[in-house]
């Protein structure tokens, strides 16, 4: 399959938007859509991906499910049928960027041509963070790897094609240890046993990596012995942290943690900067493209030197430390305790001396500037997978800088909130997709807004 040309794609979008009808049409169903849609609050690279139910099914986008629906013949993958996280794993790569272009043309397509997809080279193994689940199968026998798509019920997982390898290696090293060590993986139904996940986080150049084993409680029988004959096993481990979740919860991690071994976090570059890591914060599973992702951004804000600007849900402070060479002051904004303490080590460790990370919910935060009426030239967003608030949107409005440059990983809640700023006075003028989720059916999208003149 080959990929349309610009003259057809730009021929397409032409016709989409003289047919005014359609566009109706599609802006109610679009409504449809996030009304259904509401709840989802992670990002897709956020979720606890390994077998939970995809939620923002392409159904539920108002696709043709057939079209994303693997031919019948053998999948590549022996568990793709019930793990369920790759929903494209038997889609040529060609196909899965031609649908993933037509996802945000459909989505922001009325607003501005949409450059084509930025590809990935090597489309396996990329993501550098891994979460396996630890449990019991249906006969009642120890196994770890995902939850059957729909269920709780465990489908031992050694390899998987999207992970890292080196920490699917680890983690079955962690399981063949356990029964030598006496330590119990944990039972759901009984909530009795302790090692209920293993997380791990790699880093793609320090080469770092970080083992989280997530317990239902603080003990840890043989710990040091089973540290030391981990790291014979495993020498490139550079950290060892337990954390501890005793919630009946959905999310993997806990909020107390014990380092068993190391520093408690990993160190990565991007973009010729460093950053810490540590395992509540987020951080971007795929670190090829993310570097693309953060250059094309940082690109469309054209800066001169003199501009001040906001990265708002800054996350670990990657997109305003690496932009900060590049501007006068960098007002970072983050909810996450974690990593607005990650974020601020590393605006230290880069001598990002004009960068301030604040801890606060970004809409109370821009509505706060708004009333100070303080001075903005540039403002990147980077929402989680419910997309920002009209309270922020018109608060940034009301704050006027020049550019807005918007990246979203949900080209629904995109399309969302370009609807209510566009009417705000502000212009979309370039938009181009990042392919950060081969396999599956994420994509990143990066727009340019500018103020309008009137
Ligand atoms: N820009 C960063 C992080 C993007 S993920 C990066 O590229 O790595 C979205 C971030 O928004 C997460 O770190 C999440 O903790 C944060 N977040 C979610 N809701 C928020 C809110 N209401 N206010 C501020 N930050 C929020």
């Amino acid at each position: 399959m080959t990929f349309p040309d610009h003259q057809t794609r730009k021929e397409e979008a032409m016709t989409r938007s003289q047919d005014k009808y359609q566009k109706k049409a599609d802006k109610a169903e679009f409504k449809r859509i996030k009304k259904s849609g509401k709840d989802e609050t992670f990002r897709e690279s956020e979720k606890p991906r390994r077998g939970r139910p995809e939620k923002d099914t392409d159904h539920a986008r108002g696709k043709d499910p057939a079209e994303a629906k693997p031919p019948k013949k053998k999948s590549r993958c022996p568990v793709s049928s019930r793990c369920g996280g790759c929903t494209m794993i038997d889609i040529d790569y060609d196909t899965q960027i031609r649908q993933k272009q037509e996802k945000v043309d459909n989505c922001i397509g009325d607003y501005v041509w949409v450059d084509p997809i930025i590809r990935m080279k090597k489309t396996e193994h990329y993501r550098n963070k891994v979460t396996s689940v630890f449990g019991f199968d249906r006969k009642g026998k120890p196994v770890c790897g995902i939850y059957r798509e729909g269920t709780h019920e465990i489908v031992p997982v050694k390899e998987c094609l999207l992970e890292d390898l080196r920490a699917d290696r680890i983690i079955q090293t962690i399981f063949e240890l356990l029964p030598s060590f006496k330590i119990p993986v944990y039972d759901e139904k009984t909530r009795s046993g302790l090692v209920r996940y293993v997380q791990v986080r790699t880093a793609h150049r320090t080469r770092e990596i970080m083992v989280t084993i997530v317990t239902a409680e603080a003990m840890f029988p043989s710990r040091n012995n089973f540290v030391k004959t981990l790291l014979k096993a495993h020498p490139e481990i550079t950290t060892i942290v337990q954390n501890i979740n005793d919630k009946e919860t959905t999310m993997v991690l806990g909020s107390r943690e014990n380092v068993l071994f190391g520093k408690g976090c990993i160190e990565d570059e991007l973009c010729g900067k460093r950053f810490r890591i540590s395992s509540r914060s987020f951080y971007q599973v795929n670190s090829l493209q993310t570097e693309k992702l953060y250059n094309i951004a940082i690109d469309y804000a054209g800066l001169s030197g003199k501009e001040r600007i906001m990265d708002a849900y800054c996350g670990i402070g990657t997109i305003g430390i690496i932009a900060s060479d590049k501007c006068r002051e960098v007002l970072s904004v983050e909810l996450n305790r974690e990593a607005v303490k990650d974020a601020r080590y590393n605006a230290q460790i880069n001598n990002a001396d004009n960068v301030r990370i604040v801890a606060e919910d970004a809409t109370r935060y821009m509505v706060d500037l708004a009333e100070r009426g303080e001075q903005l030239d540039v403002l990147f967003m980077d929402p989680p997978r419910s997309g920002s608030t009209t309270e922020f949107l018109r608060a940034a409005a009301d704050l006027g800088p020049k550019k807005i440059v918007y990246v979203s990983c949900n080209p629904d809640t995109l399309a969302r909130d370009l609807d209510q700023i566009t009417e705000m006075g502000y212009d979309v003028k370039k938009a181009v997709p990042v392919d950060l989720f081969p396999y599956t059916t994420g994509v990143e999208t990066i727009v340019l807004m500018t103020r309008s003149k009137s």
